[in-house]
């Protein structure tokens, strides 16, 4: 599904045959899940491929690298440019893009002397479907930001995704909502919560999410279109009376939500602000996406 004996990767500074590439078992990422990886999308537009942000993901990984004192020297340019290439190399233009800065063996806890980074990418539909979603409020917890680097992109924050979807889903719900340690709203598994009320959109603030870049899209969309954020703590039970909500994220891009624990948002989705920035939001990062882009 992801590759082939065809597909190359980015490994190290070099393309390598995906098939033939390998990794050590000893790897502190495979045991702890000390890495850090990004998701990008890559998108055909009318002046070719553009790498939607590429830039500011680049930069993200960076800073989740250091944030968790993991050694990482490439520079975003490096990086953009490789990209780029891995996509031209595997004739791909509409695809999805997963850097991971991965470690070399050692079973302690300690950081790590080297590291190896690996980008490949294949084509990948929209992450959460197309039609809008089902939500249940997790048992689960996003990690409290006293705990971990909560900004930071962290494969090993991931189990509590994993275990988030697959209890909502075994309960018969499409996505997980979950709240912060306080009991606040926070996030998805892998997208940034908005819900509209009275024409104003919400969001919850930074500090217990991760910062996502099609959140900041969105945020940029909405004063372009002339439309109050507010950024904030929010118990989840204003979503009781807010009009609609959605999801965004860079796999999901933007994605109505119906229900919350069976309880319908009143709003026709199509009526909704998250359906206007959804337009929107696609003929962006599909059009004119390539003026955002840090290569031209
Ligand atoms: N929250 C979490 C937990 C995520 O994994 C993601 C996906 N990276 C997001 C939010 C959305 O971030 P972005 O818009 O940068 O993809």
């Amino acid at each position: 599904m992801y590759y082939n004996n065809n597909t190359l990767i980015y490994l190290d500074r070099k393309f390598v045959n995906a098939n033939k590439a390998s990794t050590d078992l000893y790897s502190q990422t495979l045991h702890y899940g000390y890495g850090v990886f990004e998701g990008i999308r890559a998108y055909a537009t009318e002046n070719g491929t553009c790498v939607f942000k590429a830039k500011e993901h680049y930069d993200r990984l960076k800073n989740s690298a250091e944030l968790v004192n993991i050694p990482f020297d490439y520079s975003t340019q490096e990086l953009v440019d490789a990209t780029y290439k891995l996509l031209e190399k595997n004739n791909l233009t509409n695809a999805y893009v997963r850097p991971l800065v991965f470690c070399d063996p050692n079973m302690s806890l300690t950081r790590p002397n080297k590291v190896s980074i690996m980008i490949c990418a294949w084509e990948w539909g929209a992450y959460l479907g197309n039609k809008q979603l089902r939500l249940t409020v997790s048992s689960y917890c996003r990690p409290h930001p006293r705990s971990i680097k909560i900004e930071a992109k962290v494969c090993g924050h991931y189990v509590n995704s994993i275990l988030a979807t697959n209890e909502a889903k075994d309960k018969g719900f499409d996505e997980a909502l979950l709240l912060d340690s306080d009991g606040y709203l926070a996030e998805g598994p892998g997208a940034n919560l908005f819900f509209e009320k009275d024409g104003v959109l919400y969001t919850p603030q930074l500090g217990n999410i991760l910062p996502g870049i099609t959140r900041a899209t969105v945020l940029e969309l909405a004063e372009e279109l002339g439309v109050e954020v507010k950024q904030g703590l929010f118990t989840p039970d204003v979503l009781d009376s807010a009009d609609s909500a959605f999801y965004c994220g860079t796999a999901a891009e933007i994605i109505g939500i119906e229900s919350i624990d069976n309880r319908k948002f009143p709003k026709n989705w199509n009526d909704s602000l998250g359906r206007k920035l959804q337009e929107t939001y696609s003929q962006l990062v599909r059009i004119s996406a390539k003026i955002l882009s840090t290569t031209t």
